[in-house]
């Protein structure tokens, strides 16, 4: 294992570490459903980017119902490649 030949003096660490603070993100208001969202993404609560509804939103009560329905799909799909 390598070891440093000299000892870094406090300003010289301190000094590269003037640059490691983490910056505040700029967030955005979505315009359908008020929530703070980061901008060039799609919305998380309700779905939608550009006021177009993009991604399928499920409830927490009917998302297992919605993997087994997927369940049951790729079930279905491995049925007819055995045949
Ligand atoms: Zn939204």
């Amino acid at each position: 294992m390598s070891v440093p030949k000299k000892r870094r003096t406090k300003s010289s660490v301190k000094r590269r570490q003037s640059h490691d603070a983490l910056k505040k993100i700029n967030l955005s208001k979505c315009p359908k459903c008020k929530q703070p969202v980061l901008s060039h993404t799609v919305c998380k609560n309700c779905g939608t980017y550009k006021g177009r509804q993009v991604l399928k939103i499920v409830d927490s009560k009917n998302r297992k119902k919605e993997k087994e329905k997927e369940k049951e799909k790729e079930r279905k799909k491995k049925k007819k490649e055995k045949k």
